[in-house]
């Protein structure tokens, strides 16, 4: 089965990133990647995926009428573009890796002919936008992926042909002497003393990810004598607001006076052996659709303590593998924290669950089985049978 994997843009977030690891574990699906140039294909190449690369687009919608007319036509031209491409290619089924891309893939359809999996990472628009998207999903998605139940919600009219497949991770706990060789070398790149509590925030630096929580967590804890380094790994990325955050974060940290326990790091190749070098990963987002970041951390053994809202809960079971916290409440997230950090036999417990956990539902293995019988549905003509959302439930309880 040759699968079109089609991403939209060339940056990298949780999506692609999901996508390039996923595609390194399918056992009878071999992945090509659509994409402009850029970072994304950088890295695809590296990993040894097929790669064939499209011109790059505008696609940004506005409420100017003037840029959505812009946008949307940068849309159609891309659509057509791709339609184009894997028409040369000898693809059996097109994978666009969000709802934009599956939008792109679809107008098209007439002409490739190829059926077209829709993978919905965020949590789709509300309001007139989102009614009418749905409308087309149900008109035009052959098959829809969904990462998590809120994410999900708004397409259950589309029955069978929605199905949810949670994130995977690739579990590689270090061994032990491995491990502190880790922790020493990345605490002395980030100048971190060895023997320091670690709290880290990693994802795309963004508003809407409220790395401010952490920074006022720390502020907290500073207050009240207890030392503790915060790293904050990631970029802005898409928008001049997020670039516009980070500055603010910056500010932020020197007003309260807790810069000198702040690292920003940028982006970062290394998430594992951060996440093995810090003591606890905070993740602070208001609703999150996945948080892949949670399952990459808790896969590391690293505890995790985050926001309850959005898709977090259906990984993150309260005490038992991680915490989770009202968003914004700065008192809830110090409390957690403190109660990791002094409640050994809590940390254990949640470290050891968090492993078991991944293993046992959120494995790499498990996402790509699940989407190749996807694929496999599509080509023999059988509908889904939504196994993946009864799971979910189950999984969530
Ligand atoms: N990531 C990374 N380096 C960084 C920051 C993030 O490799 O410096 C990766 C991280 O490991 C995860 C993804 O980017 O796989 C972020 O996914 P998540 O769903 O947590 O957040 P998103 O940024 O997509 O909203």
């Amino acid at each position: 089965m040759r699968i079109a994997y089609y991403n939209h843009t060339s940056a990298v977030s949780g999506a692609e990133m999901n996508l390039m690891v996923t595609a390194k574990h399918y056992t009878k699906a071999h992945p090509v990647i659509f994409a402009p140039e850029g970072e994304l294909l950088d890295r695809a190449r590296k990993d040894w995926l097929e790669v064939v690369p499209l011109a790059s687009f505008n696609a940004r919608l506005s409420r100017n009428p003037f840029r959505l007319a812009a946008g949307l036509i940068g849309m159609f031209k891309a659509g057509w573009q791709l339609s184009e491409a894997v028409r040369e290619q000898d693809i059996q089924v097109i994978h666009a890796n969000s709802l934009r891309a599956g939008m792109m893939a679809s107008f098209f359809s007439w002409r490739h002919r190829i059926p077209v999996v829709w993978h919905l990472h965020d949590i789709p628009p509300k309001g007139l936008t989102g009614w009418l998207i749905r409308m087309y999903a149900m008109r035009a998605a052959q098959s829809v992926i969904a990462i998590s139940e809120p994410v999900m919600k708004d397409y259950l009219k589309l029955g069978q042909r929605i199905q949810l497949v949670h994130n995977g991770a690739v579990l590689s706990e270090f061994p032990v002497k491995e491990k502190e060789y880790i922790r020493e070398k990345i605490r002395m790149q980030l100048n971190t003393p060895l023997e320091s509590k670690v709290m880290t925030i990693i994802g795309q630096i963004a508003p809407w990810k409220r790395q401010e929580d952490a920074i006022r967590a720390l502020h907290a804890l500073v207050q009240q004598g207890e030392e503790n380094y915060l790293w904050i790994v990631g970029e802005p990325k898409f928008r001049l607001e997020n670039e516009l955050y980070l500055e603010e974060l910056y500010r932020l940290a020197e007003r309260l006076k807790v810069k000198d326990y702040v690292r920003f790091t940028g982006f970062r190749e290394d998430i594992d052996e951060i996440c093995c070098a810090a003591d606890l990963l905070l993740l602070c987002s208001e609703n999150e659709p996945f948080g892949r970041v949670i399952i990459e951390a808790m896969a590391q053994g690293t505890p995790v303590i985050a926001t309850s809202g959005g898709g977090v809960s259906e990984i993150i079971q309260h005490k038992r593998n991680g915490l989770l916290y009202t968003t914004r409440n700065i008192l809830e997230l110090v409390q957690g924290i403190q109660d990791i950090q002094r409640n050994e036999e809590l940390r254990r417990r949640i470290c050891e669950n968090g492993i078991e956990r991944i293993k046992n539902h959120f494995s790499i293995e498990q996402a790509a089985a699940a989407t190749e019988q996807i694929y496999s549905h599509l080509m023999t003509g059988e509908t889904g049978t939504n196994s993946g959302l009864r799971q979910s439930r189950e999984v969530a309880k």
